[in-house]
């Protein structure tokens, strides 16, 4: 019965074309990577700096397992608080120009362990309507009333700021590059709006961090705003080319979260040489300028590639570029396409987005050549134009 009600679930996925399987990258994570058996472009991962194979912090991983082993063997709070996740959280702090910082295993961890334990019932949260999977399930696992906004409409976030008041705290959450639409929050906006309404502020910076902002700290420090944001939330697992998350706030939230965050509290810390890679990646971040110069270069040049030949990339102004290919099948064969001329590209359908809007989603990196990308606009306009997309 309950294995006969699982298949069918299964089996209604198989016949919608929606069921999912693993499929196998059989080498390191690159521009290039050997993916089910051939040599493809990468335009799928967000390993936006290519620093996910960085010999820098391969190293960094060997100094630390010289001193501090392997695993961290307890929770951070019984004995598994070790000298690199010290170091590592002060150096994101002075970084991010906060007064603290703390780290989570990964950044749903983060979203679902600072959520839940800042806010309950008696809370209302404001959320993007495209906002991460991660968030929403902090939410829901809060109890706090979720108020959700058309994604990036200001004019229904303050409708419903000023239609509702909470018993206790109001909390505007978003992510700060969207993760499926590459475009970006007005957080300038938001933080007027969080002052004039007197609410806090989350956002997510995962897809932002290293990416955005005149070093790499984030869209916080692109709109110039980091000081009127209560909790910068972010990963080492995209740009950094890492593992891990973590959260930039004040002493006072981090000592909270310390105490009551149970994502953080209830599980072995991570290990030590993981916090020394995502150190490292931290300070290429900060230091090395050409990446991220390359990154946007790479990413305009895409972009603008992709628009000239006629394709719909929405709102897109960071390396993440939806191509809107609303029909799903045709999306699917496009996707298909590409891949057997050696380019890897995802096409995302519901439910993962709204009805009506499968795309391509490409992600650019640093490493991409501009032949890479010459070929891959080529080939995107050979395969739009036989299946009537341009
Ligand atoms: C990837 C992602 C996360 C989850 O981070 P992990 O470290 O992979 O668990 C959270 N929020 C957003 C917006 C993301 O894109």
């Amino acid at each position: 019965m309950f294995e006969q009600n699982l298949s069918n679930i299964l089996g209604q996925l198989e016949q919608d074309g929606l069921k999912r399987e693993l499929r196998d990258t059989q080498s390191a994570q690159g521009s290039r990577i050997q993916f089910e058996g051939r040599e493809v472009l990468n335009f799928c991962s967000n390993n936006y700096l290519g620093l996910a194979n960085d010999s820098r912090l391969g190293q960094s991983i060997v100094e630390s397992i010289q001193t501090e082993g392997f695993g961290s063997a307890a929770s951070r709070l019984v004995c598994g608080n070790m000298p690199s996740h010290c170091a590592l959280e002060e150096w994101m702090a002075k970084f991010k120009g906060t007064e603290a910082s703390l780290m989570y295993s990964s950044g749903y961890m983060a979203n679902v362990g600072i959520i839940s334990s800042l806010f309950g019932k008696d809370d209302i949260i404001f959320s993007d309507r495209l906002n991460h999977a991660s968030i929403i399930d902090g939410i829901r696992l809060s109890g706090a009333t979720l108020k959700r906004y058309r994604h990036l409409d200001m004019e229904h976030l303050e409708q419903l700021l000023e239609s509702t008041s909470g018993l206790r705290h109001r909390c505007i959450i978003t992510d700060s590059v969207f993760s499926m639409d590459g475009d970006v929050a007005p957080l300038d906006k938001i933080v007027e709006l969080s002052g004039h309404y007197d609410c806090q502020v989350m956002i997510d910076e995962a897809h932002a961090f290293g990416v955005m902002g005149d070093l790499g700290q984030g869209c916080a420090h692109h709109f110039g705003v980091q000081d009127r944001i209560d909790i910068q939330m972010g990963t080492f697992s995209k740009a950094a080319g890492s593992f891990g998350a973590y959260v930039c706030t004040t002493k006072l939230i981090r000592d909270f979260l310390v105490n009551r965050s149970r994502s953080f509290i209830y599980t072995t810390g991570l290990p030590p040489l993981i916090a020394a890679a995502s150190l490292k990646a931290g300070k290429i971040i900060e230091e090395d300028q050409s990446l991220r110069n390359k990154l946007w270069d790479n990413t305009y040049y895409m972009r603008a590639g992709l628009r000239l030949a006629g394709f719909d990339t929405l709102r897109s102004s960071t390396p993440i570029i939806p191509v809107l290919i609303p029909d799903s099948q045709v999306c699917v064969e496009f996707s298909k396409r590409l891949f057997d001329q050696g380019i890897l590209v995802s096409a995302i359908r519901p439910p993962t987005v709204p009805k009506g809007t499968s795309r391509l989603r490409l992600t650019v990196m640093a490493p991409h050549t501009k032949t890479d990308l010459d070929l891959t606009l080529n080939r995107f306009q050979s395969i739009g134009k036989e299946l009537g997309v341009i």
